[in-house]
């Protein structure tokens, strides 16, 4: 019988990654309220100080698996280990944060083993009289809230990243670690990643501005974005948006904020021409003050703003830039 819940973990710089930490939480829960343990499934080179985490943060057992090859992800070697590892630990459910390469494995797993998979989950419970789990996810663009069961298994789903509370750090927990022999071979290996490059922006990082001014779909056109990078300018403040914006390049992609985006808490958060969608709202709703511009009095935005300015931000923005200029003027 399956039993136990995995965690697949990422690490960075031989450390575990937020969202590994966060997804070992969940599995720790998930696991009390089955009487079952937690695994946690690590990869790559100099695993040691990521197992002591781990076991630290909640896992019961550590699969380490020592191999250089695997020191960065890549698709297929990856897929290769988790799918060996289900084999042979049978659990009974499997987390996987949803992060870029999270959510890549998430859909290879579910594909290899012809199994179903929940994406983005917002939370999952244990059903206790049924011994299953529920994945609830949004759906119909944020409208609604799924609750999903999977009849397959392992039951498996990608939980989004800063969409559960870090667990306590315990240097005193005690737990197994399994070395467990990479299954990879060098016919596995298609793709070398030769380093990194990281990314130049001059602009201020949105994860960790204290003003930040967002723009939503109210600005229509990309050539719009000047309304409120003007005002992030004599602001001194980072730019960002809403999901649709990254997606369709008016603003980089990686910047937007949100359930799948950046989580951010700013001490200003200056939302323009923004619905307010749930996903939306999950990444700045611990913003110090939120100040929100929006020509529909009903925009759900307006439930989470401190100040709600309601009117056409094609003139209120201008005029806010223009007075913000003369006062810093003065
Ligand atoms: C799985 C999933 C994950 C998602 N993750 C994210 C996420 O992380 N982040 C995210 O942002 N979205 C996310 N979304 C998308 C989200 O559901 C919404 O579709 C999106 O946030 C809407 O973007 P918006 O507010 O810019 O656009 P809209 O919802 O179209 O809102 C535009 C707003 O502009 C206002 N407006 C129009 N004209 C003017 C004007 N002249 N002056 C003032 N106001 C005006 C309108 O009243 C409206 O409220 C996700 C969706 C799914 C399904």
């Amino acid at each position: 019988m399956e039993k136990d819940i995995l965690v697949v973990c990422a690490l960075e710089e031989g450390s575990l990654t937020n969202p590994s930490i966060e997804a070992i939480g969940k599995g720790r829960e998930l696991a009390n309220d089955l009487k079952e343990n937690v695994l946690a499934l690590i990869c790559g080179k100099d695993l040691n100080k990521a197992a002591k985490e781990a076991i630290g943060y909640g896992a019961d057992k550590v699969i380490k698996v020592e191999d250089p090859r695997l020191s960065n992800y890549t698709t297929l070697p990856y897929t290769k280990v988790l799918d060996k590892v289900i084999d042979e630990f049978k659990p009974f459910g499997v987390l996987i944060p949803a992060t870029q390469n999270g959510r890549d494995l998430g859909g290879r797993i579910s594909a290899r083993r012809s199994i179903g998979l929940v994406a983005d989950c917002i939370e999952v419970k244990v059903l206790k009289e049924e011994r299953d789990l529920t994945w609830t996810r949004p759906t119909f663009d944020g409208q609604l809230f799924s609750d999903i069961r999977i009849t397959s298994s392992p039951k498996i789903g990608t939980i989004g990243p800063s969409t559960f509370k870090m667990p306590e750090f315990d240097p005193d927990r005690k737990g197994e670690i399994i070395e467990y022999s990479s299954p990879v071979t060098n016919e596995d290996i298609m793709i070398e990643i030769l380093g990194f490059i990281k990314k130049h922006n001059s602009d201020p990082e949105v994860s960790s501005a204290s003003i930040i001014v967002a723009g939503g779909l109210g600005l229509k056109e990309p050539k719009n974005i000047k309304i409120i990078k003007d005002l992030a300018e004599v602001m001194g403040a980072a730019v960002s948006g809403s999901k649709p914006l990254a997606d369709q390049l008016w603003i980089p992609q990686d910047s937007f904020v949100g359930m799948s985006g950046l989580k951010v808490s700013p001490r200003l958060y200056i939302a323009i021409g923004i619905s307010g969608a749930a996903q939306h709202i999950q990444g700045m709703r611990d913003s110090g003050m939120i100040v929100a511009i929006n020509n529909d009095p009903n925009a759900a935005i307006f439930k989470e703003a401190h100040y709600c300015i309601v009117g056409d931000l094609f003139e209120i923005v201008p005029q806010l830039t223009e007075k913000i200029k003369e006062l810093k003027a003065q």
